[in-house]
């Protein structure tokens, strides 16, 4: 028995540690899930090999198995997109009756919840989620937004009273991989309502829900055209920001790529949006509900393996209730199950990749060697796949590069506060500003701390909630625009 299984063991004689969280397994069935060996370009409604024949594979992070494989989309491919993107906005998309554009996205969000199972399915499979994240937020989420932006479609008049809108043209859309479905929801859905088409490109690593998502629009007899699909990598994100016939570009992902996209499109007069890095504060005042906020703290960061970009990703607790929600902490992260993402009691699945592990690796090294106290429960890995255990970090200050950077896994620095004030310049003492975490019994306390914070989105009381009608996006190196509600048509209009 480990030292602290021993310990956890004093601290709550009730619980059996070795029996008591062992679940049966209870994975969700594959049975219906048909996955093609090889997927091809969505280019015009139908779907075409790649001009070089190049592919390349994806791979299930929890098995290390090849799922199957996509073209690497170059130049020529990316030129015939965009000449189909524009085509379809010229002649079809554009000049459509704003009602009848609106009932297209309706129907695509209705075939999206009929396939639900099948996309949250093949959404844990190529990413590694847990199968109860895909099922029960991102392809319900995605099917949200793409019913909430089919309802804005013909009132666009109401969203921007007095003024008319026009569409830009043609957007080029490149997401990222953590929430691979969503991320293409949110970009294609206020796009198509308000008379764009797209180009879209997904993250290497997980190309396969926007593949059946191209299906789905064939099958909702979407005209050809007003939404593309690519695959590639950086370089074909690359062409897709270059091109010259691209009117607006909408990027999520990191804040490197995202400062090489700004600095590419100074100057060419294209429109866009840009959803970045974020390292939020979440922060737990004495007078919080203690279980309710370590159980919202849980959630901040260990959500989708800590793959988010509003993880509650930096702890700050008042000092007075320090040792308890310490003590809570531990016993609760020594309960999660680590494992098979298809089973439906898996909390943290896998790493969406090798690279992405190597990369929290180090910053637990660094961790470690800046001289932080880890704590990791004990919990027993899968042999294949890539895993990362639940991991809190004490002794480290504002300083630190884990305190400083984004890990985007399963990591968490706790800090100690005494003050309001202390805790807000400790808060917005950081690059980013994407969006922050509160926990107190006071509103007033609510009030002042999130007007103070210098963040998008500033939870009180709850964490990670998601909604399309609410507007998402960052300060400072978090990006700039808004993605979701009302202002989340904004960067898709001209406003006469
Ligand atoms: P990333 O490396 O920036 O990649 C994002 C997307 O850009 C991928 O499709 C990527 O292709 C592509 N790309 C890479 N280099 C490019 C270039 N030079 N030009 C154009 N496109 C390029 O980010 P990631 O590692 O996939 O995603 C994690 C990051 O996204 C984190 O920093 C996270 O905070 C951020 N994120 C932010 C939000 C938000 O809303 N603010 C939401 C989710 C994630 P490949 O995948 O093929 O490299
Ligand atoms: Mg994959």
């Amino acid at each position: 028995m480990t030292k602290e299984k021993k310990r956890l063991k004093v601290a709550n004689p009730h619980i059996d540690y070795d029996t008591v969280w062992t679940y049966a397994p209870a994975p969700e069935s594959t049975d219906h899930i048909h996955l093609k060996r090889r997927y091809e370009l969505f280019i015009n409604g139908e779907f075409v090999p790649p001009v070089k024949g190049k592919y390349f594979a994806t791979v299930n992070p929890a098995t290390e198995e090849k799922l199957a494989e996509v073209p690497e989309a170059t130049g020529e491919d990316i030129d015939k997109a965009v000449a189909a993107a524009r085509s379809a906005f010229e002649k079809v998309w554009s000049p459509m009756p704003p009602a009848e554009r609106g009932k297209y996205i309706y129907r695509i969000a209705r075939l999206l919840q009929e396939r639900a199972r099948e996309f949250a399915v093949i959404e844990s499979l190529d990413g590694g989620k847990p199968i109860r994240e895909s099922r029960d937020i991102d392809i319900p989420l995605a099917a949200a937004h793409f019913f909430y932006y089919a309802g804005w479609a013909d009132k666009l008049e109401y969203a921007f009273p007095g003024r008319k809108t026009r569409p830009l043209g043609v957007a080029g859309q490149i997401i990222p991989w953590n929430f691979p479905l969503l991320m293409a929801a949110w970009k294609i859905a206020p796009a198509l309502a308000t008379g764009n088409t797209v180009v879209l490109k997904t993250a290497e690593t997980t190309p396969l829900t926007a593949m059946k998502l191209a299906e789905l629009f064939q099958d909702a007899e979407l005209p050809p055209g007003v939404v593309n699909i690519v695959t590639g990598g950086g370089k074909t994100g690359q062409m897709i920001v270059n091109h010259p016939d691209v009117d607006k570009i909408a990027f999520t992902g990191s804040t490197e790529v995202g400062k090489y996209i700004r600095k590419a499109l100074a100057g060419t007069g294209k429109r866009y949006t840009l959803e970045l890095g974020g390292k939020a504060a979440n922060i737990i005042f004495e007078d919080a509900a203690v279980d309710q906020a370590v159980e919202g703290i849980i959630n901040g960061i260990f959500f989708n393996q800590g793959h988010v970009c509003c993880a509650g990703s930096r702890l700050y607790v008042q000092e007075s209730i320090a040792p308890e929600i310490l003590r809570k902490l531990k016993d609760r992260i020594a309960t999660l199950i680590v494992g098979d993402p298809l089973d439906k009691n898996t909390d943290i699945g896998a790493i969406n990749s090798r690279m992405q592990l190597e990369k929290i690796e180090s910053y637990v090294r660094i961790g470690k060697e800046e001289g932080g106290a880890i704590f990791q429960p004990p919990c027993k890995l899968p042999a294949k796949g890539y895993w990362h255990p639940p991991t809190l970090f004490t002794d480290v200050s504002q300083s630190h590069r884990i305190v400083q950077e984004e890990i985007f896994g399963p990591v968490l620095p706790i800090q100690t506060f005494r003050t309001v004030d202390e805790v807000i310049t400790k808060a917005n003492n950081t690059p980013y500003g994407l969006s922050g975490g509160v926990w107190t019994d006071k509103g007033a306390k609510i009030f002042k701390v999130t007007k103070q914070i210098r963040a998008g989105v500033v939870w009180a009381n709850t964490y990670n909630k998601f909604d399309p009608t609410s507007p998402f996006g960052g300060y400072k190196e978090s990006g700039l625009g808004r993605e979701g509600g009302l202002q989340g048509l904004l960067p898709y209009v001209e406003l006469v």
